[in-house]
């Protein structure tokens, strides 16, 4: 860490600085997103999470380029099969905005040769058709709600002639971001009979969810399409039980049901953005503690290397001398003698 800040610690000024972000990492925001931001706040959370900042010319030892080792699990371009049941899908590399703390930022961006081929698109097809225990497929990126409806359309209907798959789940940010994109020719792209579609909303913070966001969560719902959610733990913008408690009621009010709190992959650069495991953990508790179990969603962690997903939640039962100890709501451990039979 010293040593990081001690590199900064130039001369350069800070125009110069954010060039040598925008050089390394891409940049977008989106109007919706730009016209969320309070220019008054200095530590405004939407602006935190769009603009470029120095603080991510500062790489830490242990960050990486590839953080949750998706390269150790793929099999052919635009595949990630670390789980028997499902795979990552990737048709694309862009994304409506760039989020600063990005896992993937190393791969994002509009540049480079992110869009898989039309014979790419083909392999990973195949790939998917000849291993039966794939059940669902993941379709993320980039954000694959930049497809046009047309591509996506034909993805769908790819993937659901399949017999195996099952699932068809689309992770993207555009609901929030860019809600204009999820026009009703779009989500009807991606709802087959042959199989069942979800979608995870990413988003962070309760602002991000506006009436044009909201509108758009309904046009993906009303068509029968479950959301689910995933929100990243970030420092800044959303590390105290207030601010996560306030998005994941507003997403249970859209109909997104809270799926993933992700502590924090690290990406290059994104240190400023980290919180500790034992604060997340203390805020998973209080998120349980005052809030409804329809809005709770679980703390995990992707474990470096590619081994997978971990919850991270502390547990609410201890072994005690006859038996176990639980925890209340309200803090209080109680006995709870015998094996539980
Ligand atoms: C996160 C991830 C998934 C999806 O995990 P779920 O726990 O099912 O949401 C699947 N494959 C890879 C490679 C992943 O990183
Ligand atoms: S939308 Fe997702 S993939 Fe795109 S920059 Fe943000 S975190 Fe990365």
């Amino acid at each position: 860490m010293d040593a990081a800040m001690i590199r900064t610690a130039r001369s350069d000024s800070p125009k110069n600085l954010l060039a040598q972000v925008a050089a390394r990492y891409a940049v977008a925001i989106t109007p919706a997103m730009e016209a969320l931001i309070d220019a008054s706040d200095p530590v405004d959370p939407i602006a935190a999470q769009f603009r470029p900042d120095a603080r991510e010319l500062e790489t830490l030892p242990d960050e990486s380029g590839d953080p949750i080792g998706d390269a150790a699990h793929s099999p052919v371009t635009g595949i990630v099969h670390r789980h028997p049941d499902r795979v990552l899908l990737k048709p694309l590399h862009i994304c409506p905005v760039y989020c600063r703390f990005c896992f993937r930022r190393e791969v994002v961006g509009p540049d480079g040769d992110g869009t898989l081929s039309g014979a790419e698109l083909e392999a990973a097809f195949a790939y998917i058709a000849a291993h039966p225990k794939i059940w669902e497929v993941i379709l993320t990126g980039g954000d694959p709600f930049m497809l046009s409806a047309r591509r996506a359309l034909e993805i769908t209907e790819r993937l659901a002639a399949i017999p195996h798959v099952k699932i068809i789940r689309w992770h993207t940010r555009v609901p929030a971001v860019d809600p204009a994109r999820v026009t009703p020719d779009f989500v009807d792209a991606i709802k087959t009979k042959d199989a069942t579609t979800y979608v995870v909303l990413h988003a962070n913070h309760a602002r991000e969810l506006t009436a044009d966001a909201r509108a758009a969560i309904a046009r993906i719902v009303d068509a029968g399409i479950p959301m689910l959610s995933q929100t990243v733990l970030l420092k800044g913008v959303n590390d105290n039980a207030e601010t996560l408690a306030a998005l994941m009621r507003a997403f249970v009010e859209a109909r997104v049901k809270p799926y993933y709190l992700h502590h924090l992959d690290k990406a290059p650069g994104t240190s400023h953005f980290r919180c500790t495991i034992a604060e997340g953990q203390a805020i998973a508790r209080q998120l349980h503690q005052r809030m409804s179990g329809i809005a709770q969603p679980s703390y995990i962690l992707d474990i470096p290397g590619g081994h997978g997903k971990a919850p991270l939640a502390t547990p609410s039962l201890r072994e005690a001398a006859n038996g176990y100890e639980v925890l209340g709501a309200d803090g209080a451990w109680r006995p709870y003698p015998g094996d539980g039979a």
